[in-house]
């Protein structure tokens, strides 16, 4: 039977180490013991929300009703041929660790998504992306449970609606399923993909680059560029990076000719939300207890603060952006225990 926890503190639980409670709290091991959580929630009316590493959420206050760490593990190869495997991940498995693993099996094309902080379960929610590849890339079908009904279901690349830093799980079935598994096809044959110019650079003096070089250079390049949350609590990239269209991009450009920006599909342009912060004049700014990193304006951190100022100050970002660049700029992170 599992064990549900009451007033359990989520602080250790989220990378931005954010103050909050849990109503109600159990960890689940199994897809048998996900079917006695929901029960528990069913019969005492509680919502639910699931939770894996902690990565990408802003905890703005207590969570109401039954959060549900999902503990399931196991990398399984259910398919192979000469060129290819399909893996089968559980929910559970830390992201960075499955990679490492799928390089001792020779199991390749994870590794420009090395040391992404989460685990397996959450890597579709927002389709995590680095370095050239997104999750979409080697995706073949994830399992879910639904939280209203305890049906399974499978679902394949096209059911997930993948975008930038988007899938179904964040519009039309936001903490509607819990995943409990996801499965990838990888390359049984060594392959690097260099496409990322950042990548190509730190490995140009290599004649033949290996995946295990490509994965060492992103971690280096991550280590480098990004705080640890061990160290200075953040959640990564607090911002999506907005896209313009071709009549606004060229207004811009008219009144910032240095602005960056990345062409991306069907005459939409990638503007980094970095750029707009800094300019705004956020960089390094310390406000009471939470602030923007140094280095990184993407990177809102946590001095001890709570998940209600760090909103704060997201906000504050977010209405100067609009009014020196009229660009909407969209929290990534998900928030929870918003009165
Ligand atoms: C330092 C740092 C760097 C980062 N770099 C990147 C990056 O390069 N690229 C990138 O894309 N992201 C990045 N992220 C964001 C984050 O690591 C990813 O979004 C990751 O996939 C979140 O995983 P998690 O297990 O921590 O999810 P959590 O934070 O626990 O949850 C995130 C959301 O997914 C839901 N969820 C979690 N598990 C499940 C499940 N099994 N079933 C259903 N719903 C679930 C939660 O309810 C929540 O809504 C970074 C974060 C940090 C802190």
């Amino acid at each position: 039977m599992i064990e549900i926890a009451s007033q359990v503190s989520l602080q250790g639980y989220n990378t931005l180490a954010l103050p909050a409670c849990a109503e109600y709290f159990c960890s689940v091991t199994s897809e048998q013991q996900i079917a006695q959580a929901l029960d528990y929630a069913r019969s005492h009316n509680l919502q639910v929300t699931a939770l894996g590493g902690g990565s990408n959420l802003l905890l703005a206050g207590d969570i109401a009703g039954l959060v549900i760490y999902l503990d399931l593990r196991g990398i399984n190869c259910v398919d192979s041929c000469k060129d290819s495997v399909t893996i089968e991940f559980a929910a559970g498995e830390n992201w960075h660790k499955a990679i490492e693993y799928c390089l001792q099996q020779g199991w390749y094309g994870l590794e420009n998504l090395s040391l992404i902080p989460g685990n397996m379960g959450a890597a579709p929610i927002q389709n995590i992306g680095a370095y050239g590849v997104e999750l979409c890339d080697l995706f073949v079908s994830l399992r879910a449970i639904n939280i209203a009904t305890g049906e399974v279901l499978i679902m394949d690349r096209q059911a997930c609606e993948f975008g930038y830093r988007d899938s179904i799980f964040k519009h039309k079935y936001s903490n509607c399923y819990l995943i409990t598994q996801v499965s990838l096809e990888l390359w049984a044959q060594p392959q690097v993909n260099l496409q990322y110019p950042a990548l190509a650079e730190a490995l140009a003096a290599e004649s033949e680059p290996t995946p295990e070089m490509v994965s060492a250079a992103v971690c280096a390049i991550r280590s480098a560029k990004l705080p640890d949350p061990a160290q200075i609590p953040n959640a990564g990239s607090f911002f999506k990076n907005p896209m313009v269209d071709a009549e606004q991009l060229k207004s811009l450009l008219a009144d910032n000719p240095k602005m960056p920006f990345y062409s991306a599909d069907n005459g939409w342009s990638k503007v980094p939300a970095a750029w707009l912060i800094d300019q705004s004049g956020f960089r390094g700014l310390r406000s009471g207890n939470v602030g923007v990193h140094r280095d990184q304006a993407l990177v809102l951190v946590n001095f001890g603060g709570t998940g209600a100022e760090l909103l704060a100050l997201a906000n504050r970002i977010q209405s100067e952006v609009l009014e020196r660049f009229a660009i909407a700029l969209e929290i990534e992170p998900r928030i929870y225990g918003q009165s």
